[in-house]
């Protein structure tokens, strides 16, 4: 049986037994017991389901890294630290020196850095692609040595939307993998796996948690590629020597997310810690509501500030003016989500007096979560890109990052009419 995505909002990933406690439980502990030696042993060879160390997995955080996999489609879901680690760690389980990755370079600031400064460090390049270049571009970077296609379906905080049967497509003919970065739009506006994706990342801290509670991050393993023989991928289809000979690509299912975890989470112990995966299991319940509240709040949001003298140009998907409105249609019907953009007339120093003006929506660096917030990039998740780089990341000087949260949409409004006031 297949629910619809609000049903596993608040059912997915954990079944009681009789007499077990309704949610999961937080099982706070670094270790499980066995009785029988052969009992830990198939667990060791991967031949029996269970725990027996939370650097590799846990029950709470297998509760909720299962609710995100059902909600996205796929066959298995990884629990990380962050979003961070989830996007290292997907790269690392795929990705060797002198491997490279093709990306979007409409992308968070953090993945930027890691794939522009950190991975190049381990021998691993990234080539970036302007999202709207056509396929050609896109496919002139593509080589015998490139393990991934990475893209965010929302980009923060350009919020450009992607075209996903254009990467699909490119992803398909060359066999390589399309990993997107679903954490702006959620499983419940797009389902990324279902327009060809085959690895989704979230960063769970943002809309997944939905209340700023818990960091954490999740990859689902689509279980939709084909890594049986494509040289592509040679250590899937080589023996293991770390983990008793075992090949990946033989594997009848989540052929990804096992070798993440026997290898990656093993080495890294980039796991979700069982507080964080508990908490970001029960915010996750009101994530279909939300995401209507977050995306609705916003159209109107939107709407007031397009309208405004101050403001100088706005950019969210619900507007009918703006570039990515047709793709938004097609891979977002429901609503586009809380996260919009726009600059204020004048220079940088009115954008500041702005924020500061404002009383009910917060100066943060956080984005996507109930509560409505703003951030100025230039000045701080982008501060280490050049004046170019911000260009190329769609991230111009005078942006402001607005997060729409589930307040009354009135109370948003007029927090932003009197602090534009002010300037
Ligand atoms: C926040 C964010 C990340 C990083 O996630 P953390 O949980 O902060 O490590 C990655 N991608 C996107 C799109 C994000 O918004």
């Amino acid at each position: 049986m297949s629910y619809k995505k609000d049903t596993i909002c608040v059912q997915g990933g954990y079944r009681p037994g009789s007499g077990e406690s309704r949610i999961p439980p937080i099982v706070q502990s670094t270790t499980f017991f066995y009785d029988t030696t052969q009992g830990m042993a198939d667990l060791f060879d991967l031949k029996a389901d269970g725990y027996f160390y939370t650097r590799l997995a846990n029950p709470t955080v297998a509760a909720f890294e299962g609710k995100v996999a059902e909600l996205e489609g796929g066959v298995a879901g990884i629990g990380c630290a962050s979003g961070m680690s989830a996007i290292l760690l997907t790269m690392m389980t795929i990705c060797g020196s002198g491997d490279n990755v093709v990306s979007s370079s409409a992308i968070y600031g953090g993945s930027f850095n890691l794939f522009s400064v950190t991975l190049p460090k381990f021998g691993i390049e990234t080539r970036f692609f302007d999202p709207d270049a056509s396929a050609e571009e896109i496919e002139s970077l593509i080589d015998d040595k490139t393990k991934v296609i990475f893209t965010e379906t929302i980009a923060n905080p350009s919020i450009k939307v992607l075209d996903f049967e254009k990467i699909a497509k490119i992803s398909k003919k060359y066999g390589v993998l399309f990993a997107v970065d679903n954490t702006l739009a959620t499983p419940i506006l797009c389902r990324p796996i279902e327009w060809g994706a085959n690895l989704v990342i979230h960063s769970s801290s943002k809309y997944l948690d939905g209340h700023a509670a818990a960091l954490g991050g999740v990859i689902v393993d689509g279980g939709n590629f084909n890594f049986k023989g494509n040289a592509r991928y040679r250590t899937f289809n080589e023996p293991d020597e770390s983990y008793h000979g075992l090949v990946y690509a033989d594997l009848p299912s989540a052929q990804f997310a096992t070798k993440c975890r026997a290898q990656m989470m093993r080495d890294t112990g980039a796991i979700m810690s069982p507080q964080n995966a508990f908490l970001s299991w029960l915010g996750s319940d009101t994530l279909a509501l939300r995401m209507e509240r977050h995306s609705s709040n916003a159209n109107k949001v939107a709407a007031y500030l397009a309208s405004h003298p101050k403001i100088d140009w706005v950019l969210h998907p619900s507007l009918p003016e703006n570039r990515y409105h047709a793709l938004a249609a097609k891979y977002m019907p429901n609503g586009c989500g809380g996260m919009l953009s726009f600059g204020i007339k004048g220079d940088v120093s009115q954008a500041a007096k702005f924020m500061e003006a404002l009383k009910l929506v917060t100066q943060e660096t956080h984005v996507a979560d109930a509560r409505s917030c703003v951030l100025h990039p230039a000045s701080t998740t982008h501060r280490q890109l050049s004046k170019e780089e911000l260009t190329e990341a769609g991230v111009p000087e005078n942006l402001v990052r607005l997060s729409v949260g589930i307040e009354n949409p009135d109370d948003i409004i007029a927090d932003l009419a009197q602090a534009l006031e002010k300037i």
